[in-house]
């Protein structure tokens, strides 16, 4: 297959800088979300286009797990970066690389940047969102409607650069000629409903007038965040029609990672650092008036192991003062404390401390998830064929 490539990425209109990166390495294309306040969603977005770039070239990737492997790879590359500097602490960024293997599309994918297919006027989402209001919908706790409006729609259950594992969805899918493959970041899909993107991508003739129609419609819609888009128009090789004007850009740019002008104020931390109440609280309850103390408790959340060794959200502090406890059971989650992984048992013996509902249940996710990473690779074949049939 023949792809011409559209590509636009802009800082919007509200963010001081652009933490978005994408790479085009034909036939490897990605989009990278960066996260984490100063210049580290930049780094994080960068890192994960360069060290993806290099892979590229010294792996020659072919399938699906070998993007994967890239991803994971870059993962590492980024944990480590945040783990040597301070500045970069708590940086992440999501990542959805595509490459085109004859005519099938390999796909890997962390986090809520997307990859669209629009084929005979139909338009579908290809990759699910790893975020905490698309578990909820899973979940049957959201309705669609809920989730796009949520205030938390934003918070991602899976990035790269958090953890020293990550996991990478892989996906595969046939093409045909005339398909548009769009991939975006959530500026986009943020600002600008999936038929109006479809619209845009059926009209534009050009891939890269499509890419920077959509950027226009995200700005003009608010542009809230930062925006990047590839628009891909697949062609059968040799195909007599004429292909699409295509941009400059599409010719090959290793490593094109786009850096716009240096941020100079955070964005809203996706994921916030729990922060360490204890000898705060313990001051607070000496000298404070019991009108704080309730204002306090009613602020504060953490994560625990329940009477009945579930694990529980608790609203309130898990800390006990003179014999008394300051926390009310919030909700009691199906993990029991024998299926806790190594990892999160100390933490959730001394009560781990988060700053919100929502991220108590951010934390319980990743809990499951690690849970069923766990299981998956540590099942033997025959179980896991049994439990199929
Ligand atoms: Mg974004």
């Amino acid at each position: 297959m023949n792809v011409a490539v559209g590509v636009q990425t802009d800082v919007g209109r509200v963010r001081q800088g652009n933490e978005d990166s994408y790479l085009l390495e034909e036939p490897i294309y990605a989009v990278a979300d960066g996260m984490g306040g100063h210049i580290a969603g930049d780094v994080a977005s960068a890192t994960a286009v360069d060290v993806i770039s290099e892979g590229i070239r010294s792996e020659h990737p072919r399938d699906g797990s070998a993007l994967a492997d890239l991803v994971t790879s870059a993962n590492e590359a980024i944990w480590e970066k945040a783990r040597s500097d301070p500045a970069l602490r708590g940086m992440g960024t999501t990542c959805t690389i595509l490459m085109i293997d004859g005519e099938v599309a390999h796909i890997a994918h962390v986090g809520d940047s997307r990859a669209y297919l629009l084929r005979d006027g139909s338009f579908r989402q290809l990759t699910e969102d790893h975020t905490l209001v698309e578990r909820m919908v899973r979940e049957g706790r959201l309705s669609a409607e809920e989730a796009a409006n949520h205030p938390q729609r934003s918070v991602i259950t899976r990035a790269l650069g958090v953890d020293p594992h990550v996991q990478v969805d892989v996906l595969e899918e046939e093409l045909s000629e005339g398909d548009r493959i769009l991939l975006t970041s959530d500026g986009l899909t943020a600002m600008v409903d999936a038929a109006e993107i479809a619209g845009v991508l059926g009209r534009e003739e050009d891939p890269q007038a499509a890419a920077d129609r959509l950027v226009e419609l995200a700005n003009a819609a608010g542009g809230e965040d930062n925006v990047t888009v590839l628009v891909l128009h697949v062609e059968e090789d040799g195909s007599p029609a004429p292909p699409p004007p295509a941009p400059a850009r599409q010719e090959t740019r290793p490593g094109a990672a786009l850096q716009v002008d240096a941020p100079v104020s955070a964005p809203p931390r996706r994921w916030v650092r729990p922060v360490v109440w204890g000898v705060v609280i313990l001051v607070v309850l000496a000298v404070a008036a019991t009108v704080t103390v309730r204002w306090v408790l009613s602020n504060s959340w953490y994560v625990g192991i329940g009477s009945g060794g579930a694990v529980t959200i608790y609203q309130g502090i898990p800390e006990e003062i003179a014999g008394r406890s300051f926390s009310d059971v919030e909700r009691t989650t199906d993990i029991t404390e024998d299926d806790l992984p190594e990892s999160f048992k100390d933490d959730l013996e001394e009560g781990k401390k988060v700053e919100s509902l929502e991220e108590a249940e951010l934390y319980v996710s990743n809990i499951e998830e690690r849970i069923r990473e766990i299981e998956e690779s540590t099942e033997p074949p025959e179980r896991r064929r049994r439990n199929r049939s």
